[in-house]
């Protein structure tokens, strides 16, 4: 898909960090290209982007941001073949997604053309700062925030959208060791689980700690009701493979309608993988995993692609899940970034 580029004002670094990143040691998204993008709503309407210098930004002590946490974000990744060429995996989808979000927060949706625009010629100016390494890729973090005053529990009157760019390494090494989740929730029924709003991440933070301080490395949620339905994989969705069906949950209030859930549930299907998107309890999981049956959990999500869980703890037990040979996370991991890194034909139409 091409883009028509407009006139956004572009103010470029005299300076560049380019050279101070050693770009075959990345960690996830904590160091930042040279420039960012930010649009500011002001008067009822969004401003033309700018484009300029990665820097810090200035907002008064009550902007309500820091005080009624109105913020979304969105996480999304340029990828480079091997002739160099950039390109996004279905910015489209993260820019509804934004929108939803932003409805759901009360912030004032964004419009396409200024996402879309701002984004590819920030990433114009920024393709140098894409990785080639195996597994990295620019991630890119869109977000929202209330820079509007006042320390009343309302929406704000004025916004900014901000895109800023981090050259990343792969999200985790090897496979993880989850606890499903008996106490705390993620999200609600009627709540905000299906945005990306900012204080969705922090209220993970203190029960993830919790697990890790038990020796594992993530949670898995759970349905804030029964507990009793598995629902994410810390901040990805979840698949579980019992025999040879790979089940995820239906989306939600309170589970994210995940890109990369979506996009592995259509290339699951095209492999000729039994899938079923339907309500999967812990008992179901824990009596599959006694008997054999349970043969793969995975996380997905952009950051991560597919991360297989090894292990998982419930009610003081371990079970460890078997190691395969043919095992589905490895092939469609495969699929997915092969789409993304423009190594094969993208039957989808997913590429950009
Ligand atoms: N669930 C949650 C809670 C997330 O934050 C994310 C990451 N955006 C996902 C799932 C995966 O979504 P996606 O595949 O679009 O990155």
């Amino acid at each position: 898909m091409q883009v028509q580029l407009k006139n956004i004002e572009v103010e470029k670094s005299k300076t560049t960090k380019i050279n101070e990143v050693d770009f075959d040691n990345l960690a996830f998204g904590s160091v930042y290209s040279d420039h960012m993008l930010v649009c500011d709503y002001k008067n009822g309407a969004w401003e033309t982007p700018k484009i300029m210098p990665y820097q810090p930004i200035i907002l008064d002590p009550a902007a309500k941001i820091f005080h009624y946490g109105q913020s979304i974000f969105e996480g999304m990744k340029a990828y480079k073949d091997t002739d160099g060429k950039p390109w996004l995996f279905r910015p489209l989808d993260n820019h509804k997604r934004l929108n939803i979000s932003a409805k759901r927060m009360a912030i004032p949706e964004i419009p396409e053309e200024t996402f879309i625009e701002g984004l590819t010629t920030l990433l114009h100016l920024e393709k140098d700062w894409i990785p080639t390494t195996p597994g990295s890729s620019l991630y890119i973090r869109p977000f929202v925030m209330a820079s509007g005053i006042g320390f009343h529990a309302s929406p704000a009157d004025e916004y900014k959208f901000i895109i800023c760019c981090a050259p990343s390494g792969a999200y985790f090494s090897g496979k993880v060791s989850v606890l499903i989740e008996e106490q705390y929730s993620r999200s609600a029924n009627g709540g905000v689980g299906y945005a990306k709003a900012g204080g969705n991440y922090a209220g993970q933070f203190y029960p993830t700690q919790l697990a890790i301080k038990k020796g594992y490395n993530q949670v898995i949620w759970t349905d804030d009701n029964t507990h009793e339905y598995i629902e994410e994989a810390g901040a990805m969705n979840i698949f579980i493979r019992i025999n040879d069906t790979l089940i995820t949950g239906p989306t939600s209030d309170r589970i994210l309608d995940g890109i990369t859930r979506k996009s592995i549930l259509e290339i699951a299907e095209d492999e000729g993988i039994k899938t079923e998107v339907r309500k999967i309890s812990v008992t179901e999981v824990v009596t599959a995993a006694k008997s054999g049956k349970l043969k793969e959990m995975f996380g997905a999500g952009t950051a991560a692609v597919v991360s297989p869980i090894a292990a998982f703890g419930y009610k003081g037990v371990d079970y460890d899940l078997p190691e395969l040979n043919d095992d589905y996370a490895s092939l469609l991991k495969k699929r997915i970034t092969d789409i993304q890194y423009n190594r094969t034909e993208d039957k989808f139409g997913w590429r950009f």
